[in-house]
């Protein structure tokens, strides 16, 4: 009976832990653009920053380190902070 309960809290927090991918999070406020792996780097979308105005893409989302960066306004971070700094710029 102890091992089932302790099994059953192991699985709950697992559960409780998974964060979402940055790529559905993102892809929910960005339309990116899927820019395959290379010999260069790993899989990666491109698509219009949220956080300035732009006409060209410079905003990177790189799923395998679950971070996004701007090059032209310089955001930068995981999921919980686009999250935030979306909130802020609203
Ligand atoms: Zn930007």
């Amino acid at each position: 009976m102890w091992l089932i309960s302790l099994c059953f809290k192991k699985k709950t927090k697992t559960v409780n832990s998974t964060t979402k991918d940055i790529v559905e999070v993102i892809g929910a406020h960005v339309k990116l653009k899927l820019l395959k792996k290379n010999k260069f780097h790993n899989d990666f979308y491109m698509g219009l920053c949220p956080f300035h105005k732009e006409l060209t893409e410079s905003f990177m989302v790189i799923p395998s380190s679950q971070k996004y960066h701007c090059f032209s306004c310089g955001a930068d971070g995981g999921v919980d902070d686009f999250i935030k700094n979306l909130e802020a710029n609203n």
